[in-house]
């Protein structure tokens, strides 16, 4: 049975702020993808509790959204409620800083170094929110999330608010137990990071250095979702790509990038189904050349049928 029934379309409607048929491809950094049937942006944590809750009451599908920077939205748009987490308070004790989900992690990583705080210099590298990289213990240049994660604060529906370790977070490379476990579908709301005391002006030199050396390597100022596939053990996806001689390789306008080989570019106009079509052709083409599985690392949500 459908959740799509009269007093569920009304609990929606009467949801303080919500808007229909809300765009989201602005919402996303590939640029892409159709409208949020209901849509809220919420920064206090009782609201998007109670919100999703209500959701789960009433069997109404729902998504949270951070930074929109690794997903795919289908053309046709989300189903349900999409939720934006803009929670984004922080607070600094010693060496151990919280931050609510919706703070993006390149800010919190500018905001540490300003508190003379080091071991956060990785975050430069990932546009997306906190509560974005818990969903997939983000990492950059070596270094992961868990590696500085204390605890996450987070809300299950029917549960309630809830602390969890690393250990309940399950967190492995680019997934966690709300990515495919056992919390999925629950909600970050803070997480809790340990850092060391150190020189901020090193760790700010330290990141525009990372920056600098990026930007050369990788197409960052274009509409991309980050890396589209995960690395596989002991390999890497753009070497792969790259190898495959799939640099270029274009479907309308979403185009496998000639700087690196593990990104997709939105050349201004690509769907959702291009973009999707052009993964699953790398996917085939790096298969059959040399028999390595792919698997994307970029979540596609939405409706794709
Ligand atoms: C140019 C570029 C470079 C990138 N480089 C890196 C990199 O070096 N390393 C890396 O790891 N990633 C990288 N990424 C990918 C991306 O930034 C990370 O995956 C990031 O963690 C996603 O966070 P987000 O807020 O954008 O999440 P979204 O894309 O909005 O959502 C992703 C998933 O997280 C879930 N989610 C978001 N917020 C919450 C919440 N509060 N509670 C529960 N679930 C939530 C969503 O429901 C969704 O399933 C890059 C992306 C871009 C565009």
């Amino acid at each position: 049975m459908s959740w799509r029934t009269r007093s569920s379309l009304a609990w929606l409607r009467g949801l303080p702020g919500v808007r229909e048929g809300e765009p989201l491809a602005s919402r996303t950094s590939f640029g892409i993808g159709g409208p949020a049937e209901f849509f809220l942006e919420l920064g206090r944590p009782d609201a998007i509790e109670a919100a999703i809750e209500g959701c789960c009451r009433r069997g109404i599908p729902y998504l949270l959204l951070g930074a929109g920077t690794n997903l795919l939205i289908a053309d046709k748009g989300v189903e349900g409620l999409v939720v934006r987490v803009v929670n984004r308070e922080h607070t600094i004790d010693g060496t151990r800083v919280r931050a609510g989900a919706g703070l993006k992690m390149m800010r919190l990583a500018r905001i540490v170094a300003d508190a003379n705080l080091r071991g956060f210099e990785f975050a430069i590298g990932v546009p997306g929110t906190v509560g974005g990289a818990v969903y997939q213990d983000a990492g950059c240049w070596g270094k992961e999330l868990r590696e500085v994660l204390v605890e996450a604060e987070g809300f299950v529906p029917g549960a309630g608010r809830q602390r969890w370790t690393p250990a309940d977070l399950d967190l492995g490379y680019r997934t966690s137990a709300l990515r495919g476990g056992a919390l999925k579908g629950a909600l970050v709301v803070s997480v809790t990071v340990q850092l060391q005391r150190g020189d901020g002006e090193e760790a700010k030199e330290l990141m525009a250095k990372l920056t600098r050396e990026r930007n050369e390597s990788q197409p960052i100022k274009t509409k991309n979702c980050g890396s589209v596939f995960k690395n596989p053990a002991g390999d890497s996806a753009g070497r792969l790509v790259q190898a495959a001689g799939l640099k270029g390789a274009r479907e309308g306008a979403a185009v496998v990038s000639t700087l690196h080989g593990n990104f997709i570019v939105n050349e201004g106009g690509a769907t959702a189904a291009d973009v999707r079509k052009l993964i699953e052709h790398v996917m085939a083409e790096v298969k059959r050349r040399f028999g390595a599985q792919l698997e994307p690392e970029v979540e596609m949500v939405g409706r794709w049928r």
